[in-house]
């Protein structure tokens, strides 16, 4: 689904005296980390370019992989702007994404909203992390170890610790190059897995509110009250997404974080029935065993769940 090849991106790349690279809201570590490492690589290279990350002061708990650049309106003034990790526009974190020249989109989301000029989409890519590193590679652009620090963060964040089965022996390689530049892989693995004391009181509750259905589909529902009994923020309860997953029977499971506007930030995981199409039904979008969307009220909620029911009983039936 590749669309363009990495030497066309490159000869933009070289052609641009500014680039400001972007990545999606609600970051995750492959959103940072990618957005990162390509433009700590492009610094290396090319000194005198004005290259820059642009967000929305949302990094948030994610900070210690990267921080955001101050970037202005006029800064866009006939610059080449990258998207990584981020499959459609109203997920671009910010919204100047359109003010450049040329956009280019880098990603390992399906191509469901091809909005760039050019791309290079690669929807079997467990991380848009490891699409960098294939970038640099291919075009002999420098991994340091300030390069190879958020590229790993991202690699890992998005196979979960190498344990989805997008990981393949090609993501090993690239860890094992990354690792070589002498980056502190435990320290990396750590600050993705710890969770804050109030975090952990929220997965317990997670366990404890969640519904199963016998075929093997799981849900459960965070309010906002929730959230604020134990001082957690909206982004930081997403640590609790993967916690319904560890328990052997669940198959597809959703959690349903209640935004302060008394809509639902929705989550979908799996580990074999498809996700991705129900989620585009509810605004939402994202890989064929993790995505995410929103739902506007609680029959919407129970909506969902009855859809995720209904894939998993056809998983089961096709599985027997
Ligand atoms: P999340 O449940 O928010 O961690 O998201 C899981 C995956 O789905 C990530 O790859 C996201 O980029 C993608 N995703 C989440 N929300 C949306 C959305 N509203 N539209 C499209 N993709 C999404």
């Amino acid at each position: 689904m590749t669309k363009n090849t990495f030497d066309e991106i490159f000869e933009k790349i070289k052609e641009y005296p500014t680039i400001i690279l972007h990545r999606h809201t609600s970051p995750d570590p492959d959103a940072i980390g990618s957005q990162a490492g390509l433009s700590r690589a492009l610094k290396a290279k090319f000194p005198d370019k004005k290259i820059l990350c642009a967000g929305e002061n949302d990094e948030g708990d994610l900070a210690w992989i990267n921080t955001m650049d101050e970037v202005s309106v006029d800064d866009y003034k006939g610059a080449l702007v990258i998207t990584t990790d981020t499959a459609n526009t109203p997920r671009i974190s910010n919204k100047n994404y359109d003010k450049g020249d040329l956009l280019i989109k880098i990603d390992h989301h399906p191509d469901v909203d091809p909005y760039a000029d050019m791309s290079y989409v690669d929807p079997e890519a467990p991380a848009a992390s490891q699409i960098i590193v294939d970038f640099l590679n291919a075009e002999n652009l420098p991994i340091t170890k300030d390069v190879a620090y958020p590229l790993y963060a991202g690699i890992v964040g998005d196979t979960g610790r190498f344990m989805y089965p997008e990981t393949t022996a090609h993501t090993f390689e690239v860890v094992k190059q990354l690792a070589e530049t002498g980056i502190n892989i435990s320290e990396i693995a750590r600050n993705i897995s710890d969770v804050t004391f109030a975090q952990a009181k929220l997965q317990a509750a997670v366990l404890d509110y969640m519904t199963v259905d016998p075929c093997g589909a799981a849900y459960a529902v965070l309010t906002q009250k929730d959230l604020k009994d134990l001082g957690i923020t909206d982004d930081q309860a997403s640590v609790t997404v993967s916690t319904p997953g560890r328990i052997k029977d669940i198959k597809a499971w959703n959690v349903f974080v209640e935004k302060p506007d008394g809509t639902y930030r929705v989550h979908y995981r799996s580990k074999g029935p498809v996700i991705n199409h129900l989620a585009e039904k509810h605004d939402g979008g994202g890989h064929a065993l993790a995505s995410g969307a929103n739902a506007k009220d609680m029959d919407e909620v129970k909506q969902i769940f009855a859809e995720v029911v209904d894939v998993t009983k056809k998983y089961n039936e096709e599985h027997e």
